[in-house]
Formats: C-alpha cells, structure tokens, sequence
C-alpha cells in the first residue's frame, strides 16, 4: 500500500461577512486556507502556511487543532486577522465583495520550518500572487505544486498569475476567471490556453455545471453532486481542491479523475450551511455515497 502524503498549503485565513438569499452571518471563519485544509484534512495530514492578527479568536485555533491540522507555519502579527464580506445576489448566480480588510496581509511574508519545506504535495490556494511565489519558491521534493487564484489578481496583476501557472503542475479555476485570464468562451479552448502557460493538469469548474478536466491529451467533464438547497457557497473552490488534492494525497497516485470526483463530493458538502460549518461533520459513508453517485452519474453520462 501507497503511505499517505502530507499536503503543504498557504492560503488566506479570514473571518468573513456573509450575505445570502437565506441570511446573513458576521464573524464567520473563513479565508481559502480554513476551507481547503477542513477539506483535504477529510483525506491526509495538512500543514498550513499563513498569518493571523492577534485578535484571531480561540474557535479558529480550536478548529484547526479538533481536526489535526498543523499550525506551526501559521505566524501571529500585531494587527487585524483578514476580514472579507461578499454578498449573494438573489438566486446565488453571482457574489459582490462587499469589503476586504488586509489587515495583517498587508506586511506577510511566508515562513516555512526547514523540516516542514520537504512537502511533495502543495497547495498554493487564493491569496496574492505574489505570496504563491514565495512560497512555491520555499519547498522542495514537490511532486505536484496545485495553484488557484481569482478574479481580483487576474485584474490587477495578470503577469503575476502567469508566473504562478508557470510554476505549477496542476490548475484548478472557476470558468470565469478561465475567460477572463485567457479570453476565450469556450472552455476547451480556455483549457489549451492554461496548458500553454504552464500546468498539465487544468481542471475548469463551472458551479453547478460541475467539472471539466484536462490532462495528458484527454478531457472530460464530471458532474456535481445535486444539492437540494444551497446556503452559502463561500470557500466551494477551495472545499474542491482540499478533496481533490486529499484525494491525491490519500491515495499516493495520480488519479486525477477520482481526486476531480472527490473534490466535487467534499465541496458538495461545504454550500450546505453557512461558512465551514457543513464540513466539520462529513462522515466516510456519507462522503463515499456523493462519490458513488458522481460516478455513476459521471459513466452513465458517458454511456459507458
Ligand atoms: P471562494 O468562495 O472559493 O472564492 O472563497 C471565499 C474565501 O476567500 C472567503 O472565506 C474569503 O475570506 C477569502 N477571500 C476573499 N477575497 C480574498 C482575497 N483577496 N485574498 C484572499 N482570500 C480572499
């Protein structure tokens, strides 16, 4: 049997502001680090990299120690922990950032214990470019470094986020920034062009349209789970690649199919509650039965 591998991630932890069709929440913990290491600690050890104010609250460092994940990569700056609000509209078809508070983001740097830089699987979740560098820059015996990004990068420095796919092995973006950073509708043609610059692996999510996943000259999509009601979709695309990379990582191989199918099941379970919430009380035999029921969606699809 394959050992298990550990997932080395940076990303940002934040307490967020949320407004949604089905009610609002304050001081919610959140941030694309919080999200992805609840997720891909469903599946492997992860160790995170990051930076908090010191008003960042007990519950946080609670969360994180009820579900093993590593927090000695986490520095604790004089100043405010990093504060977001974004707004649904009414039927969740788009998100407006309501505010974004740096706080102590504005004077990160990453460090990485020398014993925790030999990490062969990292994720470089949402955060300024920049910061992705850094730390892709840190570690070593990687085998695969997973990259994100968003929207407000890819306006503001697109060449940085071309340095960032440059460095990275596999992509996972959401369709709208797929066109917005390559300027093509159609999402194969977007796919080719993200190859192009860097990564062999391109995985394009389309929300409810589910996944479609591009490696080694093949392509395919992969469905969702159908939600029957969806409360808040913050931190979905880093719920998706804590399963994705969890996967990867549980498994030792790089069977990027199934790690799309549980990445897809886990963040299934993220948009059920408000914030982190729906993520902290996932069972294996109700994880398992999102993963059935995507794949066997996924083959019945495609006829096989
Ligand atoms: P997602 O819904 O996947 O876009 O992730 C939402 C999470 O990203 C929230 O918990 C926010 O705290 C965090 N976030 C929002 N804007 C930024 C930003 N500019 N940099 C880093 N994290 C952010």
């Amino acid at each position: 049997m394959q050992e298990m591998k550990t997932i080395l991630a940076v990303g940002s932890i934040a307490i967020d502001t949320l407004q949604t069709p089905n009610g609002n929440r304050d001081n919610v913990l959140g941030g694309s680090a919080t999200y992805f290491s609840l997720a891909a600690g469903m599946f492997a050890p992860v160790k995170l990299v990051g930076v908090v104010g010191k008003d960042y609250p007990k519950a946080g460092w609670q969360l994180f120690k009820s579900h093993n994940i590593n927090i000695d990569n986490i520095q604790i700056m004089d100043g405010k922990t990093f504060r977001w609000g974004g707004r649904y509209s009414h039927d969740y078809s788009s998100r407006e950032t309501l505010f974004t508070e740096l706080g102590v983001f504005e004077s990160f740097s990453p460090v990485i214990r020398s014993e925790d830089r030999c990490s062969p699987l990292v994720f470089l979740g949402n955060i300024q470019p920049d910061l992705q560098l850094e730390v892709a820059q840190l570690v070593t015996s990687v085998e695969y470094i997973v990259s994100d990004t968003m929207n407000l990068w890819i306006d503001l420095c697109p060449d940085k986020v071309k340095e960032v796919l440059a460095v990275s092995h596999i992509v996972l973006i959401n369709h709208e920034e797929a066109i917005q950073f390559t300027g093509k509708k159609d999402i194969p043609e977007a796919a080719c062009m993200l190859h192009s610059a860097g990564p062999e692996v391109v995985v394009i999510k389309m929300g409810a349209g589910g996944s479609y996943l591009s490696f080694n000259d093949r392509a395919l999509y992969v469905p969702v789970f159908p939600v029957e009601r969806i409360i808040d979709p913050t931190g979905a695309g880093d719920s998706f690649a804590g399963g994705f990379m969890g996967y990867l990582a549980q498994m030792g191989r790089p069977d990027f199919i199934e790690a799309v199918i549980a990445g897809s099941a886990v963040a299934s379970f993220g948009v059920e509650n408000f914030g982190p919430e729906s993520l902290l009380n996932v069972t294996r035999k109700s994880l398992d039965g999102r993963i059935s029921s995507i794949r066997s969606r996924m083959f019945a699809a495609e006829g096989v």
